[in-house]
């Protein structure tokens, strides 16, 4: 177990209590403990440093020592800052799907990060609290199961998928998803991408042809927040070919201190949306900036 941040920082600033006004090295050697434990979360060093000379301007700029409690007000400091960076407290996380119907929702993602899983967990909440009528469509051919994957996790979901055509190509599944969409009166099409282990050059140019014939209203990346940089990377690569319009972190449920959020933030542009809080197809939550801001603080 390592030291959270919030007993970092009131280790630090308690020390120097009483000693009047702050001094910029005071500022300087604190703000090394944040960074390391910034890094130890999983933050990338480039946010982190960002991170870090937002919190000293603030810092610096306030009594901060004058208080009966400096470590806490450094800690509020931190926790303010750690919330705009994370997209602000009043942010609208809501997905966009105000377009003319049938509204495609693009998944996007690495093999395992969770990308079916959520598609389904998406689908079910659309259609069970805004009763939206969803259809799922797997357009993942690699995988021989990957189809299979999609209809069972609709079945338990009690949400439509697509039937599966042996054979057909990801893009004609997409045009054909879309089409059923429009002909049967559907509000949403899920569309679920081949899932990879690494980034490849031929899965990354089909993404970019499935995402210009479907216009998605929203294309959501979706990364397991367990990988730490491993996701940082993903996002980067990802948001290099497909116009990534918020993100899914799943895994919220595990361990990992929610360093990957600040980064993928920063990283992407694009909002985290939803997260993903267990196996289960009730598991997932909007996601609140205050919530993971407290979590990465500890
Ligand atoms: P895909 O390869 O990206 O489509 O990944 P899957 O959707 O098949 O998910 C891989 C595994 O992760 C499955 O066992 C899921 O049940 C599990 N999983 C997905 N999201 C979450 C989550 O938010 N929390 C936990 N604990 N497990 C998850």
């Amino acid at each position: 177990m390592f030291e959270t941040l919030s007993d970092r920082l009131s280790g630090v600033f308690d020390k120097l209590r009483g000693r009047g006004s702050l001094s910029e090295a005071d500022v300087s050697e604190a703000m090394r403990e944040v960074r390391v434990a910034l890094l130890e979360a999983d933050v990338a060093l480039p946010v982190a440093r960002e991170f870090i000379g937002k919190v000293k301007e603030r810092a610096i700029g306030q009594d901060v020592l004058r208080s009966v409690t400096p470590g806490q007000q450094v800690i509020k400091i931190v926790h303010d800052a750690l919330v705009d960076m994370l997209g602000g407290a009043e942010a609208d996380h809501a997905l966009d799907l105000n377009v003319a119907p049938p509204a495609a929702i693009l998944m996007v993602g690495l093999q395992g990060s969770g990308k079916t899983t959520s598609t389904a967990k998406i689908a079910l909440r659309l259609q069970k609290k805004e009763k939206k009528k969803v259809l799922m469509a797997s357009l993942d051919t690699r995988r021989p199961a990957a189809q299979e994957q999609l209809k069972v996790l609709g079945e338990q979901a009690e949400v439509k998928t697509l039937p599966i055509i042996a054979g057909q190509q990801p893009v004609d599944i997409a045009k054909r998803a879309m089409e059923a969409a429009r002909l049967g009166g559907y509000d949403v099409v899920m569309l679920d991408t081949a899932g990879r282990l690494s980034i490849d050059e031929q899965l990354m140019a089909e993404v970019a042809d499935v995402h210009r014939i479907a216009n998605p209203a929203e294309t959501l990346l979706v990364v397991d927040s367990l990988t730490g940089q491993d996701a940082v990377q993903t996002a980067e690569k990802f948001k290099a070919r497909v116009p990534v319009s918020g993100v899914v972190m799943t895994r919220i449920d595990g361990d990992g201190r929610g360093g990957a959020a600040l980064s993928m933030r920063a990283v992407t542009g694009a909002p985290i949306k939803l997260i993903g809080i267990g196996e289960k197809l009730d598991a997932l939550d909007e996601f609140d900036p205050r919530r993971m801001a407290g979590r990465i603080l500890g």
